[in-house]
């Protein structure tokens, strides 16, 4: 990859799914980042560490929209071409499973499983809604087996996908050490932005750091108008007695309940969405809730160890859309909300080409656009 003399130097406040993937793609690119977080770079408890990662176009249409979609189908693309070149990068493979999902729903909640297959359909595209396929009882059971005999209905949105992102962050973190080692930049954790302008940094500290150009990827504590946090809580469990192919949704009165399975006989649980500011640990009443969710999936799940409670706050705009803006001469790439991991990489490669035609100097690389 070619390298100007002088790259230009882009500083990021904020190192989540965000911050981490944009510092990657731009360090890629030959551009010098500095990356500042005001956690450790190993802690998980930011929306992006826990989160499931499902990559779910079409089951998250009954709360988004085509634009959504049209992100999701273009991420969905992306996620197995950015995965191999960071593996090839860092040596780390990362899990990414495409599937399918299935959505499963107890008889007295059939209705609302026939109301959600009917929304997503009249929501998508004429020619897509082939993707969305209802199942009888032994359909299920010929899809999951662990699930035989315990719904009557269900739906199937074959393509759809998930990833691990613990592996994913870690994965980051060690291609953007090298990045920074080969162009330029610093990550430096532990440290409080507590102000932006359009080339400049401050940190709590008093440290004020200079840049050709300054993003704002705090997640819900970036300083925009608009932007609110709702509240989502999880559980990480392990249960080796069940085997899942892929993530399950369970039609819930209160929440969009799943169950999402990773390596090793792990499962999350998510996710509980709350109106509130509060990231603080979770709730007795929301562990109840998802536990039984859980345990009515299979009864097996009752005998699961919980491995990890976690809560954070999805960064939300009053639309529920995505935004790479500039305000006041920063850079806004936020409102990621509950389609972080399904919009990112189509989000984070318009960022980084309207960065690049911005600040790219004769000699700085132009990435191909499709890896
Ligand atoms: C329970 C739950 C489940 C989810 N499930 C899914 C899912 O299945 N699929 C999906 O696509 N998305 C999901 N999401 C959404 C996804 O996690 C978010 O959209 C995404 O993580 C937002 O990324 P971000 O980088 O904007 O914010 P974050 O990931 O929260 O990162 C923000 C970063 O900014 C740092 N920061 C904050 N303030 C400061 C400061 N003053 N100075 C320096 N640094 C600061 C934080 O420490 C953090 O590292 C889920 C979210 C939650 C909470």
């Amino acid at each position: 990859m070619a390298v100007s003399a002088t790259p230009p130097h882009v500083a990021i406040a904020g190192a989540g799914l965000a911050g981490r993937l944009l510092a990657w793609r731009l360090l890629r690119a030959g551009v010098a980042v500095s990356l500042i977080d005001s956690r450790r770079r190993e802690d998980r408890d930011h929306a992006a560490g826990v989160a499931a990662a499902m990559l779910a176009p079409y089951a998250e249409l009954v709360v988004s929209d085509a634009a959504l979609f049209a992100l999701g189908e273009q991420s969905l693309a992306l996620w197995p071409q950015w995965l191999a070149v960071l593996q090839t990068q860092t040596g780390r493979s990362v899990d990414f499973h495409q599937q399918g999902s299935l959505v499963v729903a107890h008889a007295p909640d059939q209705p609302g499983l026939a109301h959600y297959a009917d929304l997503i359909r009249y929501r998508l595209p004429a020619d897509k809604r082939d993707a969305v396929r209802s199942l009888d009882a032994p359909q299920i059971a010929a899809l999951e087996p662990a699930l035989a005999g315990r719904f009557a209905r269900g739906l199937w949105l074959p393509l759809e996908g998930q990833l691990d992102n613990g592996q994913l962050l870690d994965a980051l973190q060690r291609a953007i050490d090298q990045g920074m080692a080969d162009v330029g930049g610093q990550w430096l954790q532990d440290t409080t932005v507590s102000g932006l302008s359009a080339h400049s940094v401050h940190t709590a500290c008093g440290q004020t750091l200079q840049a050709d150009a300054v993003i704002d990827c705090r997640g819900v504590a970036a300083n925009r108008p608009g932007l609110r946090g709702v509240r989502g809580e999880v559980l990480t469990v392990h249960c080796p007695q069940v085997t899942l192919q892929r993530p399950v949704r369970l039609i819930h009165p209160r929440y969009m309940l799943y169950v999402v399975p990773r390596s090793e006989g792990r499962f999350v649980i998510g996710a509980t969405e709350l109106e509130s500011q509060d990231s603080g640990l979770v709730t007795v009443r929301s562990m109840l809730e998802l536990a039984s969710a859980l345990y009515s999936i299979h009864p097996a799940f009752g005998e699961a160890r919980l491995l990890r409670l976690a809560a954070s706050l999805r960064p939300a705009t009053d639309d529920h859309q995505p935004v790479w803006e500039q305000l006041a001469g920063v850079w806004h790439l936020n409102g990621l909300y509950r389609h972080g991991y399904l919009v990112a990489p189509a989000l984070v490669r318009q960022a980084e080409q309207s960065l690049l035609t911005r600040l790219a100097p004769a000699g700085l690389s132009t990435l191909d656009t499709m890896q």
